[in-house]
């Protein structure tokens, strides 16, 4: 997915007038918001799980370079290869080189928002590979050419009606087909991908370090058969997805679920340790785990941002921020959005380009309330929007009318006679003792959703003074 997180504003405006897409977002995020609240709600321990996942988290970022090479050491025992790559190309190169070394013509992916940060269908595609997206939604985007934008509903911004019309273009299905109908057009068309396919490439929702295990969760089956159908298997991970023990593993999927789609455990779990044995019938034959920085190192090394890789991408912060619920993940302009977007894509990107996302919040604290690993989200976006400051990247008004207020504060003659002015012009402007948007039209739009009582006549000061 390209970046366009510098025209964050301009794809917000865009995106509110979008009516298919309110009604998209307004749809989904309500459900998962409501569906969350009951599962956690269910969980009597859920509260002990998210102090222990997000210890576990920050312990093994703490000591990342160790973790890393136990797990790599214990997937090469296991018979799997293992690939570093610093960045997006170097990501690429290693796995088209990989699918031309051993003739890969076709590629069935599970989701990966990894794969998604490095482009790498397009990279696929121009190795001559063909890639198929088998997630449902991914499926949709992929016939679509559209882009994800949620972590775990990726076509959360179509409609039904959207999906049947674009199924209907594209497959054949009738324009009033039902969600069974459409469901099974893409079943169909994916089962003969999962056969006809060389090589499978998942993502890696945890990495077991102490026994090189990939866990992966899902509800659609598709990531089964893309790690077991065809005749390797590329599992693809941020080096922030490794965790010690397995004996750690049973909390985050208790807690992943919950958070994301409010659900009491994922209908399928899948631990993989490696490629099929000399005695399984069935299976891949060769596993490779490539593990990608692009940019992580960076943040990993900055004490401050350092908490946001403990993400486990669970979506919840995006589901409950009324910044995303309005405008969307396109808006964010790169695959990760909501809170955590804002966070993370200045923290991988560079604030230069991005600086903008952590503006997009109204700092409520919505998203540290619900992250099942306890992330300071409101926090980050402080840090991050104070760097902007001091870095001059925030909007030159905002410095400049920032400064004028600092200013006029700190000259008692001034303050006094700037607010006896405010004070009086308002109270000749109001209406029904509220200010209206006629009398300042730049406030107009803020104020046709917003109650803003007029100033009083006197200050608290005259009135102190009065009551001496
Ligand atoms: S920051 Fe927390 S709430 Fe948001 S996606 Fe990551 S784990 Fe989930």
């Amino acid at each position: 997915m390209k970046v366009s997180s510098q025209n964050f504003k301009a794809n917000a405006r865009k995106a509110l007038k979008d009516q298919q897409l309110q009604t998209a977002l307004g749809r989904a995020t309500a459900q998962f918001v409501g569906k969350r609240k009951t599962a956690v709600a269910a969980l009597k321990n859920f509260e002990d799980l998210r102090d222990y996942c997000a210890v576990v988290k920050a312990h093994t970022l703490d000591y990342l370079d160790y973790y890393l090479e136990q797990l790599v050491d214990n997937v090469e025992r296991l018979g799997g290869e293992v690939h570093f790559a610093a960045d997006g190309n170097e990501a690429n190169r290693i796995v088209t080189e990989l699918a031309r070394a051993n003739n890969v013509k076709t590629v069935v992916k599970s989701k990966s928002m990894v794969s998604e940060e490095i482009q790498l269908n397009e990279a696929l595609e121009a190795a001559g590979v063909t890639p198929l997206e088998t997630d449902l939604g991914e499926y949709i985007l992929q016939l679509d050419h559209d882009a994800p934008s949620h972590i775990i509903g990726p076509a959360i911004h179509k409609t039904k009606e959207q999906v049947t019309k674009l199924f209907h273009d594209k497959l054949g299905t009738p324009l009033d087909a039902d969600i069974p109908t459409l469901t099974s057009a893409a079943r169909r068309v994916l089962r003969d991908g999962f056969l006809q396919a060389d090589m499978g490439i998942s993502g890696a929702n945890f990495a077991v370090a102490e026994t090189g295990t990939i866990a992966l969760v899902e509800n659609e089956g598709n990531i089964r058969l893309t790690t077991s159908l065809p005749r390797m298997h590329l599992a693809i991970m941020g080096l922030e997805k490794v965790i010690p023990r397995l004996h750690d593993l049973p909390a985050f999927l208790a807690i992943l679920p919950r958070s994301a789609t409010g659900q009491k455990a994922s209908s399928y779990v899948s631990l993989i340790s490696g490629a099929k044995r000399e005695d399984e019938p069935e299976g891949p034959e060769s596993f490779h785990l490539l593990i990608i920085d692009n940019g992580r190192s960076a943040v990993l090394a900055d004490p401050k941002l350092r908490a946001a890789l403990r993400c486990i991408r669970c979506g919840a912060c995006l589901n409950s921020c009324p910044v995303y619920q309005q405008v969307g993940g396109h808006a964010y302009g790169w695959v990760y959005s909501g809170p955590i977007g804002a966070v993370l894509d200045p923290g991988l990107l560079g604030l230069k380009d991005t600086f903008n996302l952590p503006q997009a919040s109204s700092l409520c604290g919505a998203c540290g309330e619900v992250c099942p690993v306890k992330i300071p989200l409101p926090e980050l976006l402080i840090e991050h929007r104070r760097r902007s400051v001091e870095r001059g990247l925030s909007a030159k008004t905002e410095k400049v009318a920032v400064g004028a207020f600092a200013f006029i504060a700190s000259q008692p003659v001034l303050w006094n006679a700037g607010t006896k002015m405010g004070r009086f012009a308002a109270q000749r402007l109001s209406k029904d003792g509220y200010l209206t948007g006629d009398w300042l039209p730049v406030l107009k739009q803020w104020l046709s959703e917003r109650d803003f009582p007029a100033p009083a006549k006197t200050s608290f000061r005259e009135r102190w003074e009065e009551l001496k």
